[in-house]
């Protein structure tokens, strides 16, 4: 039997990644990160493409594409981005990343550069996809959509303290204004913009545990 093809859009720091790994050891998938891969190609601009006055040269990011090679390596279950074989997991959390992967990730250069791998990678079915266009863009005709929300206060608690338990310094109030920031130009991007498929079933998850989110995702899977 083909196993499914599930697309898990939403808001920054809804869950939809954590969920989405969890869902896919469950049901046997591939779990893929798609935000991580934008975060990866700014980090790679971060380090090769920054004008005197700081900020990112696109013009320059978009000539040295073929410098780039993203990779996603199985450490005991756990899928470690690695880029040009740098483990770049954990700097892509980074507050210099967050505050700059909106602006990498609404260009169409950098969002062509990566559709082709993220629909590679669905090909033979068997995956779970999270980000902000994979219902709508990426995988329009998966058979599983949903579309992740929360208030902007639980979200920006639990991206504090994911970010302090990987040892990153944080401050609650500039976290949440960069979820706010981020979320607004998402939205509003010309191209691939972060929202709801017609045929996603929204999942707001404000006063849902982890578990009680899966499960709602899971019995949704299950009863079709
Ligand atoms: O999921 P995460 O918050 O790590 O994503 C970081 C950023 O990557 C988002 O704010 C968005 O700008 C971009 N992104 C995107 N399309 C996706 C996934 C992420 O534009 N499918």
């Amino acid at each position: 039997m083909k196993k499914p093809v599930i697309a898990i859009d939403g808001y920054s720091s809804t869950g939809k990644s954590s969920i989405s790994k969890i869902i896919a050891e469950k049901l046997g998938l591939i779990h893929l990160d798609t935000g991580a891969l934008y975060r990866g190609i700014t980090w790679f601009a971060l380090q090769n493409c920054v004008t005197k006055d700081g900020t990112i040269d696109l013009n320059q990011l978009f000539s040295m594409f073929g410098k780039i090679h993203l990779e996603f390596r199985n450490n005991d279950g756990e899928l470690i981005l690695f880029l040009n074989s740098i483990d770049i997991s954990k700097a892509i959390r980074s507050h210099e990343v967050s505050e700059n992967v909106s602006l990498v990730a609404k260009q169409k250069e950098v969002r062509d550069f990566l559709l082709c791998f993220q629909r590679s990678l669905a090909e033979n079915g068997g995956i779970i996809m999270d980000g902000r266009d994979i219902g709508t863009v990426v995988l329009p005709k998966a058979e599983y959509k949903f579309f992740m929300t929360a208030s902007i206060e639980e979200r920006t608690k639990r991206r504090y303290q994911e970010l302090i338990s990987l040892g990153i310094d944080a401050d609650e109030e500039q976290v949440k204004q960069n979820l706010i920031i981020r979320d607004k130009i998402d939205s509003e991007r010309e191209i691939a913009p972060l929202k709801q498929a017609d045929d996603a079933i929204v999942i707001d998850n404000t006063y849902l545990t982890k578990r009680e989110t899966i499960d709602s995702i899971l019995s949704h899977i299950n009863k079709i």
